[in-house]
Formats: C-alpha cells, sequence, structure tokens
C-alpha cells in the first residue's frame, strides 16, 4: 500500500476548506473542539508516568508548550533519570517518585494530573495508584491488557471522583478532525469502505512482544489505530460518552502465519488481518504486523468522495493526506500530544468530560477482543460495546 512521495501544496486550513465548499457553519471548528486555545491563569500540574521513548521524546517537549498545564513531575525507576528531568523542566526533586511511592502523590498539591506511560499491562496498576491518591489520569493507549482490567480502571476513577481519558491525540488532529468532518458532509460521507495498513518491524527483546506486559502483539499497539480511524471514518466526531455510537457491530479476523516464533511466543500475533463491519453497512479492511516494512496507511470512501492517508497516517507529522478535491495540507503542523493535554486540563478545570474518555478506551479494547476471539475460532463475533 505504500506510495511513492510527491510533494502536496501548501493549503491554509481556511482555504482547503473553502475549497471543498462546505458551509461556514459546518467548516468553523466548533467552539468546543477550540477550548484547548484559551489559556487559563494557572496551569495544572501533570506528572508523567515511565520516562521511556514516548515520554522523551513527545510528551515531555509537548509539555514545554502547553498552555494549561506543566510539568510537575515524574514517576521513574531511576533517581538519575528523575533528577536529569526535574533539572530540565524546573520541577523540586521531592516531585521524583518511583513506582513503590505513588500514594504519596496524595500529599503533593502540585500535582492535578497523572499521566501514565509505562508498557500497557502496568496502566491499570499505575492508574489506579494514580485515582486513589485523587489525581486526574491519563493512560496511554491501549488503556490496559483487557476489557476487566478498563474496568477496574474506571471504577477507581469513579470512585475517587476524577477524570480518566486516553492518550488518543487524532482526535486533536487537523487532518483526523478532518476526516470526521467529511465523513458527515453529505458532499463526501458516509464512508462506506475502509482500508489500513499500519506495521513495522519490532527489534528482539521488546517488551511489546511480551504477553503480560503487552497483551497481545501489533493489534494492541499498531491496530487499535486502524480501529480509531475507522470509528472516525465511520461516524464522525463522537458524542460524548466515548464513542460508544461509533464501535462496529461485528469484526472478522485471520491470524498471519509465524515466521518468527522465537519472538513472537503464545498470545502475541506476529501479524493479523482483520475487518470492521458498521451498522450501515460499511466495511474497515485492515492489516497489522511487526515484521514488514513499515505501512502507516489509511483510506475512507463514500459515494461521493474520498480521503487517502498515503504516508504516516498515525503518526506525529509528515501526514501526507489526499481527498477526491485535491491535496490536504496544514501549515504549521500542530503539537497533537500539546493539544490532548491542554485539552484535558481544561476539562478538569471546567469540570467537562473528555472527547476521549476512559469509555472510549474500554469500547478499543471490547474490539480488540472481539478481534481476537474471530481469529481465535474463525467465527465473525459480534461487538457489544
Ligand atoms: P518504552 O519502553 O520506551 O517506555 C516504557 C517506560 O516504562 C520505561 O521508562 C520503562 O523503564 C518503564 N517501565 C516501568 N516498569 C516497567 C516494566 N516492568 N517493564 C518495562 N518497562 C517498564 O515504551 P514507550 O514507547 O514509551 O510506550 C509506553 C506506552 O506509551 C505504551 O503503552 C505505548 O503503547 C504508549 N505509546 C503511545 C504512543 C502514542 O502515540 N499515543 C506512542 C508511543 C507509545
Amino acid at each position: 500500500m505504500k506510495t511513492p512521495h510527491r510533494p502536496v501544496p501548501v493549503v491554509s486550513r481556511r482555504n482547503f476548506l473553502g475549497r471543498l465548499s462546505l458551509g461556514a457553519a459546518a467548516l468553523a471548528l466548533a467552539p468546543r473542539w477550540r477550548a484547548a486555545e484559551s489559556a487559563p491563569a494557572k496551569k495544572l500540574g501533570v506528572v508523567l508516568v515511565g520516562l521511556g521513548k514516548y515520554s522523551t521524546g513527545q510528551l515531555g517537549p509537548a509539555l514545554k508548550v502547553t498552555k494549561n498545564c506543566r510539568l510537575v513531575g515524574v514517576v521513574t525507576g531511576s533517581r538519575d533519570k528523575g533528577m536529569a528531568w526535574a533539572k530540565e523542566h524546573g520541577f523540586p526533586e521531592t516531585n521524583i517518585y518511583d513506582y513503590d511511592t505513588m500514594p504519596r502523590m496524595a500529599d503533593n498539591p502540585d500535582i492535578d494530573v497523572v499521566y501514565v506511560v509505562t508498557p500497557n499491562g502496568l496502566h491499570a496498576r499505575h492508574a489506579i495508584a494514580a485515582a486513589k491518591a485523587g489525581k486526574h489520569v491519563i493512560s496511554e493507549k491501549p488503556m490496559a491488557n483487557t476489557v476487566a482490567e478498563c474496568d477496574t480502571m474506571l471504577a477507581a476513577c469513579r470512585a475517587a471522583k476524577v477524570k480518566l481519558s486516553v492518550g488518543y491525540r487524532l482526535h486533536f488532529d487537523p487532518y483526523h478532525q478532518t476526516m470526521m468532518r467529511l465523513a458527515t458532509d453529505p458532499a463526501c460521507g458516509p464512508f462506506l469502505k475502509m482500508q489500513g495498513d499500519r506495521a513495522f518491524q519490532l527489534a528482539a527483546g521488546a517488551w511489546r512482544a511480551d504477553k503480560k506486559l503487552a497483551g497481545g502483539g501489533p493489534m494492541m499497539d499498531l491496530g487499535i489505530y486502524l480501529i480509531q480511524g475507522a470509528c472516525m471514518a465511520y461516524y464522525g466526531f463522537p458524542k460524548l460518552g466515548g464513542g460508544l455510537e461509533a464501535a462496529p457491530v461485528a469484526v472478522t479476523a485471520k491470524e498471519l502465519p509465524k515466521t518468527k516464533p522465537q519472538q513472537f511466543g503464545a498470545g502475541v500475533e506476529e501479524g493479523i488481518n482483520f475487518s470492521l463491519e458498521f451498522a450501515n453497512g460499511a466495511v474497515c479492511q485492515a492489516h497489522t504486523a511487526y515484521v514488514q516494512p513499515s505501512a502507516d496507511t489509511f483510506r475512507a470512501e463514500g459515494g461521493k468522495g474520498w480521503i487517502e492517508f498515503k504516508e504516516h497516517a498515525f503518526t506525529y507529522r509528515g501526514m501526507v493526506v489526499e481527498t477526491n478535491r485535491g491535496p490536504l495540507h496544514f501549515d504549521p503542523p500542530v503539537n497533537q500530544q500539546a493539544l490532548q493535554m491542554d485539552d484535558f486540563a481544561q476539562c478538569v478545570r471546567e469540570g467537562r468530560e473528555s472527547r476521549v474518555p476512559g469509555e472510549m478506551g474500554r469500547r478499543d479494547l471490547v474490539i480488540i477482543e472481539a478481534v481476537y476471539e474471530a481469529a481465535r475460532t474463525g467465527r465473525r463475533v459480534a461487538v457489544k460495546v
């Protein structure tokens, strides 16, 4: 599915949307999607749990440009790493915690939000520790290894009266927002035929091939983006409540034969093909794998129009996107992570629901479990969110 790169003209958001000839009211980003743009007086304090690649490469830098929140501490197994972060981000050494001292965060009024960025199988433990300390929680994707774990996280946050959100940054990305808008534009959508491919070569020894820490193989890590893409393309902007109405009604799946059984053991697929069927007859055909050259594409097609993410469909930048009405290019690029965290901070501040709440994270685990069941049994499996 990989296509050769070719330059696309730079189009401002206004010009592109104008070209799509949608009505001005429909075009304008709805006010609630723009909430992150108004800066409150006091920034909320965020703590990152786990200082691996995503925290170091994306979230830490994003927290230097957020308007509504700032980094005030870390949870890490390495004191030295914590000291380096404290120095770089200007927070006190007393705000460096380890995984066992997380309950002490309850006594720290600087901390409002705890962002869990550890391996998938640890999200539930760390999110629950944060909720018990009275802090609002963001969990990275996938929300947990299983639906049952998601339920424990939701229950803990409900009991502590704190908010729970998932790091679904693409809901804050203008390309994906355009896809959601076109999905419900009668001049383009509904999108009935979707196709996606997300793959990379996983290095040997990575926790992402460890069943206990990862919950499965590429379906958990990469396939979840295709689920997200398909739900966005099917439904458009989800209503509040976790986008349950955007879920497929049934799935089929086939696990691909293992070429590296020494790397991908029991319960960890190396690659999988799956299809998602929606209530209106829309279908998404998807493929994800850990053993082929990189792929990161998505296409959604309706009776009157289409949108195609030719490169970097689900990554942070460098998306190459075309539509039946021409190329799509937003300039300057946004910082998805900063927008996502700022919006959550704003939700906490205003006491309103996140557009990417824990319920959406749970929804996606329900779909993933159905895909695994379909692959295991060879049957079409109904999805009940
Ligand atoms: P990573 O391996 O680079 O970092 C994981 C961190 O967790 C490390 O600091 C590690 O020391 C710590 N950790 C704590 N206990 C551990 C244990 N028992 N075993 C292994 N590590 C342990 O991983 P990453 O790429 O930063 O991913 C972390 C999470 O973020 C994952 O859930 C992943 O799916 C998610 N993620 C999301 C995005 C996104 O775009 N939203 C991108 C990358 C990763």
